[in-house]
């Protein structure tokens, strides 16, 4: 602890004379656009992170540091879902004292500047809850939500500075969605997105494995500690094929840097990738679960990781409007299983065919609007996710009629300017946009039509623009149909 405790006084010393360089420069920064990329300027450091493990990871030993003035108390992201245990602290003039209150506040009263408080958390309690949320092993391996483990002033500033290093025992590796520190292994930055959305953390006896999966965007993939069939090999040209679908369709991949967590869980499932999830907390992270007994040739038949990775092409969009970001993903996922080669244009017309009749027969009686806020109560998924997909399907077929348009190029604009936005956005907000990228109200008259009413989208006109027949939605002869049906399965985003 001693020589830490050096090592952070002599970085400290070193790093008093940023905020001198940060003010003079702050005339003249260029002013940060609303939504898009946002550039990380070097700021002065404000939160400083410690984090080391035992061996067999059961116990989380963290030192936080802030600079200047002490905050009166420090909370976990998440609310009493872990208590953090012996808390000490100290600030320059020695130890002072701290107590923990309800949700395993840390109270300091007494701290001074540039305080520093120290805890450890016991692992076996964080994972007693049972919260998949919160922390779960795979094998040896832990993976938790970085709230459980960093405790923070109650306000994070827009603007916050923060790194968190790992200074692990030999053999033990971690993973993280935040831009590593260039000039040191394992530190990294953290912005206030970190702390305002979830993330995760892998930690384990894992070899991260960094992928080229675009041009511009590499990945940092982790397979954690559990029997699987598939090679790395296999793995890296599954999620490289999935990646450049993305990119294909919506002119590039979203993001510079992505985690790639893949879970093996226990096989016999129907499908190679059981459950999947984005998180996008200080950066973004797709985490799969992958059946433990699928091979290389079975990754060709999932459609999960286009599905996740996709979702990272759009802003975030509101819980409640998961027709939106759920329907128009479910409409690309087939089209990106096509580009991505994993099955033919025949197979995603088939695969969309099959989805629309299930999501037909689902459902509560619910108007779509309704059905779609309610899903997470109703477990209405396959209605909502599917009657979205037609909506996206109707829109697409619209803007190719009506304004020479495509509904992909325009989602390439949507990834341009927003897919990084900060904040949540609202269906109403995301419809807006796309009728004013594609310069006509296609989108948001097709959605006005279905969300207000409980039947299913009616696909009968375009079941007959494409030449699908309604019932087996087997594809017929015409050329006209089928150079529709080509189309929108392979056309690259245009010009506009
Ligand atoms: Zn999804």
């Amino acid at each position: 602890m001693r020589r830490s405790s050096a090592r952070d006084t002599a970085a400290r010393a070193l790093l008093s004379a940023l905020p001198l360089l940060v003010l003079a420069c702050a005339g003249t920064a260029p002013t940060r656009a609303l939504d898009g990329p946002e550039p990380r300027a070097p700021r002065a450091l404000a939160w400083r992170y410690t984090v080391r493990a035992d061996a067999a990871l059961t116990r989380l030993d963290v030192v936080a540091c802030f600079d200047a003035a002490a905050p009166e108390v420090l909370v976990p992201g998440l609310s009493g879902a872990a208590v953090p245990l012996e808390p000490r602290g100290w600030d320059a003039r020695g130890p002072f004292p701290l107590s923990v209150g309800e949700g395993g506040v840390l109270r300091l009263p007494a701290a001074g500047r540039d305080a520093c408080v120290a805890y450890h958390l016991d692992v076996g309690q964080v994972l007693a809850s049972g919260d998949r949320d919160t922390a779960f092993r795979v094998g040896r391996d832990l993976v938790l939500a970085p709230d459980v483990l960093l405790w923070r002033p109650r306000r994070v500033p827009g603007d916050v500075a923060a790194q968190a290093t790992f200074e692990l025992p030999a053999g033990l590796a971690v993973s993280a969605p935040w831009p590593r520190v260039a000039e040191r292994g394992d530190t990294y930055s953290l912005d206030a997105s970190a702390f305002a959305w979830r993330g995760q953390l892998a930690l384990g006896r894992f070899s991260p494995e960094t992928l080229a999966l675009a041009p511009d965007s590499t990945c940092e993939v982790v397979l954690l500690d559990a029997p699987t069939r598939t090679s790395a090999a296999g793995r890296a040209r599954w999620l490289e094929a999935a990646a450049g679908a993305v990119a294909s369709v919506v002119g590039a991949f979203p993001r510079e840097h992505l985690q790639v967590v893949i879970a093996p869980t226990p096989g016999g499932g129907d499908d190679p990738v059981a459950f999947g999830y984005v998180l996008r907390g200080g950066g973004a992270a797709v985490t799969l679960l992958l059946d433990g007994g699928a091979d290389d040739a079975d990754l060709a038949d999932d459609w999960v990781a286009v599905h996740e990775l996709f979702h990272l092409a759009m802003p975030p969009i509101a819980r409640r409007d998961a027709w939106l970001s759920e329907g128009v993903t479910m409409y690309f996922t087939e089209l990106l299983r096509v580009r991505a080669g994993f099955i033919t244009a025949r197979e995603g017309f088939a695969a969309l065919h099959d989805g629309f009749l299930r999501g037909r027969a689902a459902g509560t009686g619910r108007t779509l609007a309704a059905e779609s806020s309610d899903m997470h109560e109703t477990r209405a998924y396959r209605r909502v996710y599917w009657a979205g997909a037609a909506i996206a399907l109707e829109a697409d077929l619209a803007m190719r009629r009506r304004v020479g348009r495509d509904l992909a190029s325009v989602l390439a604009e949507l990834r341009a300017c927003c897919a990084r936005s900060g904040r949540f956005w609202s269906a109403d907000e995301v419809v807006a946009r796309l009728d004013a990228l594609a310069g006509a109200a296609v989108f948001s008259e097709a959605a006005t039509r279905w969300l207000a009413v409980a039947a299913f989208p009616d696909l009968g006109d375009a079941y007959r623009a494409l030449g699908l027949d309604p019932t087996s939605g087997e594809p017929d002869s015409d050329p006209d149909h089928a150079a529709l049906r080509d189309a929108l399965m392979t056309s690259e985003p245009s010009d506009r």
